[in-house]
């Protein structure tokens, strides 16, 4: 029998109707000749609220209880989903993390998956049971409970669907699919019908919440086909799918805006080599996640080391600093936490020209100061002061014309 994967986030299973609807959608893929693996989501902001609960004690929470607290909001919902396929006449079954086979490594907060055994679920599958699995959560190889990141139940799914060989993976969320920037900042966006694993990695990488970007990795891997697309309607959402070749005529596919972000600036570093390697060697060894890096040399002695983190790393990595001071001689380091980072992303930049002088002339013609930038094959990306965020991501959509959907656009 065909298997299906259908996840459902915070604000589809936010109440009881909502449930209802959700649960609905499973029975009716069920009786379409699925056998359907559901993965759910802590309901509304409930994590937000653990956050504060944990934040409201301490301010700075051990990672391992995090997880342990946090995992709690998904075991909630699924066991009620199941309670609710139960009063619908439908057999199901619910699973934590653990429960369903999910086994990471140990960075607590932001753990990756090393290995999936579905044994569990396909047994209840082939008893005629949809089983619904706790996302975002999994156990160490020392039996404690980890999370994958804020958003990661996308990637429970996306990872699931894969080892499980699923059809698909349709992720249920609270818009109609992935659109150019996101709807709630930049309100003309578009839809996008079908956008490749590679821009969606960048797009979600740079702060495009709507998908958590392990997940995209593991569909790029094992190519799973990820349908986004919303839990309130039947509209068709948007395919995430390898590169096709009309998709290079595209220039711009989407724009992000990234705000919880930190950039911690070596000045003055001693110019030879060991000297980078010793500083991401500490913040390595913190475990903290780089975003981008840039250095420059000022003269033969010295250069300027730049690096950009997610804030909820900052803790960690002004600890790793202290390390770090000790070892490479610098005349300073100023940690700035007032930046955004705004993104333009699209694989038909490769073959394009003219592209970087665009956005830097949308930004400039907005009167957005560009603190740094960069670039990879296919994006660009600027910090920008955070008061000018949105400012920022409005000139960058405006002059590729992200408001327009894609037939429109090409080139
Ligand atoms: P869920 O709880 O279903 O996982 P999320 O809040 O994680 O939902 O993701 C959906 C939200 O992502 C949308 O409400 C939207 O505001 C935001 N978002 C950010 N960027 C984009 C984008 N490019 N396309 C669509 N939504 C986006
Ligand atoms: N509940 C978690 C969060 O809010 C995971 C998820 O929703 O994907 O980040
Ligand atoms: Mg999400």
């Amino acid at each position: 029998m065909p298997i299906v994967v259908q996840k459902f986030g915070g604000t589809s299973v936010a109440d009881a109707a909502k449930i209802r609807k959700a649960a609905q959608r499973v029975i009716n893929a069920a009786k379409a000749g699925f056998q359907v693996v559901v993965v759910a989501s802590a309901r509304g902001k409930q994590t937000d609220q653990l956050v504060r609960d944990a934040l409201e004690l301490n301010p700075n929470p051990p990672k391992r209880e995090m997880d342990q607290l946090l995992s709690t909001g998904e075991q909630q919902t699924v066991s009620l989903f199941a309670m609710v396929l139960d009063a619908m006449g439908h057999k199901a079954i619910s699973f934590t993390g653990f429960q369903a086979g999910f086994l990471t490594d140990s960075t607590h907060t932001k753990a990756r998956i090393k290995s999936i055994d579905t044994q569990r679920i396909h047994k209840q599958l082939d008893a005629g049971k949809v089983v619904i699995v706790a996302g975002f959560q999994g156990i160490d190889e020392a039996g404690h409970i980890t999370t994958l990141g804020r958003g990661g139940s996308d990637t429970t799914a996306v990872a699931l669907a894969a080892v499980v060989g699923a059809e698909s993976c349709e992720i249920y969320t609270d818009v109609e699919g992935v659109f150019t920037t996101d709807p709630r900042i930049y309100k003309k966006a578009a839809k996008i019908n079908k956008i490749s694993y590679d821009e969606m990695l960048e797009l979600a990488s740079l702060g495009a919440g709507v998908m958590h970007s392990r997940s995209i990795e593991f569909g790029k891997k094992y190519d799973v086909k990820i349908h986004v697309r919303s839990s309130s309607s039947d509209v068709e959402g948007t395919i995430i799918t390898h590169e096709v070749p009309e998709m290079e005529g595209i220039v711009v596919s989407g724009a992000t805006i990234q705000k919880d972000l930190a950039k911690i600036s070596l000045v003055g570093v001693e110019n030879h080599p060991g000297s980078a390697a010793k500083v991401f060697h500490r913040l390595a060894e913190a475990k903290v996640v780089v975003n981008d890096i840039m250095q420059t040399e000022i003269s033969p002695e010295k250069a300027n080391l730049s690096f950009t983190i997610g804030t909820s790393d900052l803790h960690s990595a002004k600890e790793a600093i202290e390390v770090i001071k000790k070892e490479v001689t610098c005349d300073s380091i100023f940690v700035r936490e007032d930046i955004a980072e705004v993104s333009a992303v699209g694989v038909g930049m490769r073959n394009h020209y003219g592209i970087a002088e665009k956005m830097f002339d949308a930004l400039a013609k907005a009167k957005v100061n560009i603190d740094s930038i960069t670039t990879s094959e296919i994006r660009i990306s600027c910090v920008v002061d955070k008061s000018q965020a949105e400012q920022a991501l409005t000139a960058v959509c405006d002059a590729f014309d992200l408001d327009k959907p894609a037939e429109q656009r090409m080139q």
